[in-house]
């Protein structure tokens, strides 16, 4: 089932807007708000698809039509939400955004397209160095908004940590000089929550990929709604909330670890024995991150520019061109001469 937005005034697909946080459309500049098109959700249209959402698990090589021209769509592995490649008109493949599929929160994209190209363009120094190909308008253009699956869990743990300490009093006494030492054992145990321990759930970027654009402000999430994907790429995710646990457990003991560093304190010495995680309560939710992307292949080398749609964090290696780069050298190497050349003269 595919889900899509003409605009009640002139019939043209509108897309999100972030700046606005309205649907918006290009073609007669109408507007609607998020909260009435809840309202009124089952006036949209959810239309020509097949139905490939089975017990949790999305079939891949289903095929959708576009509900605005028609044309026949390849949905890509777990996509949910893309712009259709003959008329650009947004589809969101509801199907898939159903059950455990459908993520229970956002974090809306708060950089725009505008944004994303002038990070972009500085980000290559306006393409001095990169290849032609690669600042051109029409690679600018494949910079697409896409939504990221993620998994955010909370733990209840309980920490226990044992210690040794002393305390050291040196005092004198007569013509003695006292030196006095108590030895303490400490056994302790904390209540400590963890919340909003980020684990990304795509295949598509490498965990560590995306952990170059984190840190994401969770406390911007908002409940997610369709609406929110009209103009942008979205899938769901590859890895589920049990295949992610352990590496989420796994951070909560090294930060545990970090805590009962600091935990004991106030004696002259502290030696900690060891700590113990103990994980009573575990919560997940599926969320959507919003970054820009474009991919580049380069002498047959992909390479990525990466944003943080909300904070415009970015990562990535811009290519280089190596005949840019010798016209340049040339360049300082000729200045440098001549400079030398006119202090000489004085
Ligand atoms: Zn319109
Ligand atoms: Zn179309």
């Amino acid at each position: 089932m595919i889900l899509h937005y003409p605009c009640p005034n002139c019939g043209a697909e509108m897309t999100y807007d972030i700046k606005k946080g309205k649907l918006h459309c290009g073609h007669c500049s109408g507007e609607i708000a998020l909260s009435s098109i809840i309202q009124q959700s089952t006036s949209w249209t959810a239309e020509g698809g097949t139905s490939t959402e089975i017990d949790g698990k999305i079939l891949a090589g289903a095929e959708y039509h576009c509900p605005n021209c028609g044309g026949l769509m390849i949905t890509k592995d777990k996509e949910t939400s893309t712009m259709c490649a003959y008329c650009g008109a947004p589809m969101i493949l509801t199907d898939r955004l159903t059950g455990k599929r459908r993520p229970a929160k956002l974090l809306p994209f708060q950089l725009d397209r505008q944004d994303a190209e002038k990070a972009f363009r500085k980000w290559c120094r306006n393409g001095r160095f990169a290849p032609k190909g690669f600042t051109s308008a029409e690679n600018i253009q494949r910079l697409k908004g896409m939504y990221i699956p993620y998994w955010l869990f909370q733990f209840d743990t309980r920490v226990d940590i044992s210690a040794q300490a002393t305390n050291v009093r040196i005092f004198r006494q007569g013509d003695y000089q006292v030196t006095e030492t108590e030895f303490y054992d400490i056994q302790r145990a904390y209540k400590l929550q963890y919340k909003d321990i980020p684990l990304g759930a795509s295949r598509q970027l490498e965990d560590g990929e995306m952990a170059k654009l984190e840190p994401f402000n969770f406390n911007e999430l908002k409940t997610f709604d369709m609406p929110y994907l009209a103009g942008f790429d979205s899938s769901s995710y590859d890895f589920d909330d049990g295949e992610l646990s352990p590496s989420a457990k796994d951070k909560v003991r090294k930060y545990a670890g970090d805590y009962a560093q600091g935990a004991v304190s106030g004696y002259s010495t502290v030696h900690l024995n060891g700590h113990t995680v103990n994980f009573e309560r575990e919560e997940e939710a599926f969320i959507f991150v919003p970054i820009w992307f474009v991919d580049y292949n380069y002498h047959g080398k992909v390479y990525k520019f990466m944003m943080n749609g909300q904070n415009g964090r970015i990562a990535g290696t811009p290519p280089t061109s190596r005949g840019k780069m010798a016209v340049w050298w040339a360049g300082i190497s000729a200045v440098l001469f001549i400079i030398t050349f006119i202090g000489s003269m004085i």
